[in-house]
């Protein structure tokens, strides 16, 4: 029994695990790489595995730096099942075609670059048609369900409260009698937030896999996230700014959604919000479809008029033409996407707010290096958006608590339900988090921990 560690090793995106267990290969997750032009590359390069060999694939959760290279696979010739759990197909289903017309679109305008130098086009990643044919490979399993999927290869999924759908992969292993349980966490979610149900945890497992996001740091408590919602939508109400949220189509607009029901309801605060996003909207009908997946609070909104997801002022905007029309509005709160603002409607509201002094830009999830978000965060007075420079003027604020990832402690909690297993991975965060967090292991809760390099392989047992 072996696995080797295909991506998210030293870095937050591109998970990917390959698994041998007798004659059964297999992966966990197949997520692309995001970041800068060099993450890109690394979704071009071949995959360390023949796809065409692999008997099945499980993803963790519907988040593209997990599932984002799906339709690579079958483009290259996978054609075995994909296990996930049925809120996760739901959601894959939009996200994956919604990444392939990216990918579409990033070809052609490469390609027309290309041609202007005389050199040849670009092909894409993937198209929106091997986006359709990863469709109907998902085969759905639930929470809790034990389900053999090969000779000596036993799933079960449990529920890791980070988005909808969520989970963290408990496998059984077996080959020649030897028996190994290992333990992937993909994304653990921060227990009490909104919606979600708090992270699962397990008493043991012989080999760990577990994320580190944010294993060098704890989430700033500057206030919970609605008070400092509320305060930025008092500053904006007064100043006649727009706030522009950049937020993950799936699951963070979600919850912004959540906080905002709550603050207009309570502060009759009278602000007109707008959805822009086609992806965002999608994965906001796909949550109302999966009430089984919310927690009791969430569950209990459900039975009130409007539901959680629709509200008086709440608009959802489809056509391009609708979301040009916001340029002209003021006093307005817009949600878009990309969470990370380096691709999507967002980057247009960003052009038009950024430079405004009565602007608001929130913040809301984890921004990986190299991206726009990262840049604003880190206070950049300027920033380049579709060829022009643009000042940043706006302020710039940060809501940490919203974070659907655990922080350092909460992921040490997480972890310290364990009894030490025989090792423990490091996965899922930049070296610095990664190698912060495997210290804190070893020295806290005792683990044999490793920090694993991109494609090292490890044996079970
Ligand atoms: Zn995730
Ligand atoms: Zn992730």
């Amino acid at each position: 029994m072996f696995v080797q560690v295909c991506g998210a090793a030293r870095e937050v995106t591109g998970s990917c695990y390959l698994l041998f267990v007798g004659e059964t290969r297999f992966l966990v997750d197949c997520g692309m790489h995001q970041g800068g032009n060099e993450e890109e590359a690394l979704n071009f390069e071949r995959f360390a595995f023949d796809p065409r060999e692999l008997d099945f694939v499980i993803l963790s959760h519907a988040h593209i730096d997990h599932s984002g290279r799906l339709p690579r696979l079958v483009k290259k010739g996978f054609s075995g099942p994909i296990f996930a759990t049925p809120p996760t197909i739901d959601l894959v289903g939009i996200m994956l075609l919604d990444s392939a017309y990216i990918q579409e679109m990033e070809a052609e305008w490469q390609t027309r670059k290309a041609q202007r130098a005389g050199r040849a086009g670009a092909e894409a990643l993937y198209t929106q048609e091997d986006a359709r044919r990863t469709l109907p490979l998902f085969k759905p399993v639930r929470y809790r369900e034990r389900t053999q999927l090969a000779p000596g290869v036993t799933l079960h999924f449990h529920d890791a409260g980070h988005i909808l759908g969520s989970s963290f992969i408990e496998l059984e292993l077996e080959e020649n009698g030897h028996k190994a349980t290992v333990v992937f966490s993909a994304d653990i979610g921060q227990p009490h937030r909104p919606i979600v149900r708090d992270p699962e945890t397990l008493g043991e497992t012989d080999y760990l896999f577990i994320e580190s996001t944010y294993g060098d740091r704890l989430h700033a408590h500057n206030g919970e996230p609605d008070a400092q919602l509320t305060q930025i939508l008092d500053e904006a109400k007064r100043s006649g700014g727009n706030v522009v949220i950049p937020a993950f189509a799936v699951g963070r607009t979600q919850e912004i959604l959540y906080y905002l029901r709550e603050i207009m309801d309570r502060d009759r605060l009278d602000m007109q919000i707008y959805v822009d996003s086609p992806l965002a909207s999608g994965a906001t009908d796909i949550y109302r479809r999966h009430r089984e997946a919310f927690d009791e609070e969430a569950w209990k909104l459900v039975g009130e008029p409007g539901g959680i997801f629709d509200f008086p002022n709440l608009h959802y905007t489809a056509s391009a033409d609708e979301s040009r029309a916001l340029n002209e509005k003021r006093g307005v709160v817009i949600i878009s996407a990309s969470g990370m603002a380096d691709a999507g409607r967002i980057r247009h509201h960003l052009k038009h707010n950024l430079w405004r002094p009565e602007a608001h830009v929130v913040i809301v999830g984890f921004q990986a290096r190299n991206t726009l978000g990262r840049r604003l965060l880190d206070g950049a007075q300027e920033v380049r958006i579709f060829g022009d420079d643009i000042a940043v003027k706006a302020h710039i604020h940060e809501l940490t608590g919203l974070s659907a990832h655990a922080d350092q402690s909460q992921l040490l909690e997480w972890a310290s339900h364990f009894k030490p297993p025989r090792q423990t991975f490091v996965i899922h965060g930049e070296p610095q988090a990664a190698s912060t967090f495997a210290d804190l292991l070893e020295e806290k809760l005792h683990f044999n921990v490793d920090v694993p390099n991109r494609n090292e392989t490890f044996k079970f047992g």
